[in-house]
């Protein structure tokens, strides 16, 4: 802060305490009203929107903060734009609702950004990366700290606004029938593991397959699989693995707090009254937050109950274990940046970001959980 800019934030607190006493009047004079133009909008027009989903109809907090979303958005706007939530696979494949969000079959979509690796790698870095960062690291980055920039110049070639719609938070480490106590362990295991952590274990030796949630349980049962990772405590006890796995590994190094998105079809938006906009923005707000605590709130409870119906045993992963699986970290996400111009670009945002945090977090979050909790 220079000496000009210190004075005036000194002179405006001034008027701020002042206002307590009596100088409001001053204080507000201060204050340059916005402009604010006022758009035609016709009330009694009405609009009906779909919303498609990644995840099965109802799915737990995840469907269910899409069918928040929806009556949000239709009770702020009194009923002016309602929204029908399609879980995936009821209106389209679960996979396929970037393209019909993009080519503007249907008007919304609730998934995380990782799923379109294929379309656009960047994306990634919007959901979630191993060693990336956290949900609220996450939060910073993309509501202040350049990250939406990026994701919505991203998006922008594809007619999509993406917004952040939720967070799992930490996510764990997954579900195994023998230990891990050397990076050796992982060698030959076949392992249901999607995205960027899947291409890290298989530098590991591992052999990472994708298998649709559905048929998780029955493989880790059959064999065909040796160990998965799913989300955290509740999905997982809700899936049933521990009746099944002998061992539940922390933390999930590999999706340490994806983002959610909403996506929805840019021109659609656009072509709303701004006050419909505006609601849909602060709905995706509230839908983030709502999220986020609940998956707190359930996997508190659920650890419990995993704990103390007494047949896993839950481990961390040994420290070289991690080392080692950070090193193939960086190994992989070079290769992506290497090989994509905008994986290169967002991820030096991602980076420095990530970066500039590390001090501020090392004394207040990470102090106040391992000293103070
Ligand atoms: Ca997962």
């Amino acid at each position: 802060m220079n000496k000009n800019s210190r004075r005036k934030f000194l002179k405006n607190s001034t008027m701020a305490l002042a206002a307590g006493t009596g100088g409001l009047a001053i204080a507000c004079q201060d204050i340059k009203k916005p402009k604010i133009s006022v758009p035609y909008i016709n009330y009694n027009k009405t609009y009906e929107w779909k919303i498609t989903t990644t995840w099965p109809p109802n799915f737990p907090v995840l469907g269910e903060g899409c069918s928040h979303l929806a009556r949000w958005i239709e009770e702020m706007s009194g009923g002016r734009l309602k929204i029908k939530v399609y879980g995936g696979g009821e209106l389209i494949p679960s996979l396929e609702s970037f393209e019909a969000v993009s080519n503007g079959a249907i008007e919304m979509g609730h998934g995380g950004a990782y799923y379109w690796a294929g379309k656009t790698p960047a994306a990634q870095f919007f959901s979630t990366v191993p060693f990336g960062m956290s949900f609220k690291q996450m939060n910073a980055w993309i509501v202040t700290g350049g990250g939406r920039e990026l994701w919505e110049d991203l998006y922008d070639r594809f007619d999509l606004l993406p917004m952040l719609c939720g967070n799992t938070g930490v996510q764990m480490g997954g579900w195994f029938n023998k230990e891990i106590n050397t990076i050796e362990d992982l060698k030959g295991l076949k392992m249901r593991m999607p995205g960027l952590g899947g291409k890290v274990m298989a530098r590991a030796g591992a052999t990472a397959l994708l298998v649709a949630g559905a048929e998780i349980y029955t493989n880790l049962e059959r064999g065909v699989i040796d160990a998965t990772e799913w989300i955290g405590p509740y999905h997982d006890y809700l899936m049933g693995f521990h009746r099944i796995a002998k061992y539940y590994y922390y933390p999930g190094w590999h999706e340490p707090g994806p983002a959610l998105e909403l996506i929805i079809n840019k021109s659609k938006f656009l072509s709303l009254p701004s006050d419909l906009q505006a609601i849909i923005r602060t709905a995706a707000y509230r839908s983030n937050t709502w999220v986020a605590a609940e998956f707190d709130n359930k996997n508190a409870v659920y650890l419990d109950k995993i704990i103390e119906e007494g047949k896993v045993s839950l481990k961390s992963f040994p420290d070289p274990v991690l080392n080692r699986l950070r090193e193939y970290t960086d190994e992989v996400i070079q290769e992506l940046i290497e090989q994509d111009e905008d994986s290169r670009k967002v991820y030096a945002s991602f980076d420095k970001f990530r970066k500039s945090l590390h001090q501020w977090s090392t004394i207040s979050e990470k102090y106040f959980y391992n000293k103070l909790m």
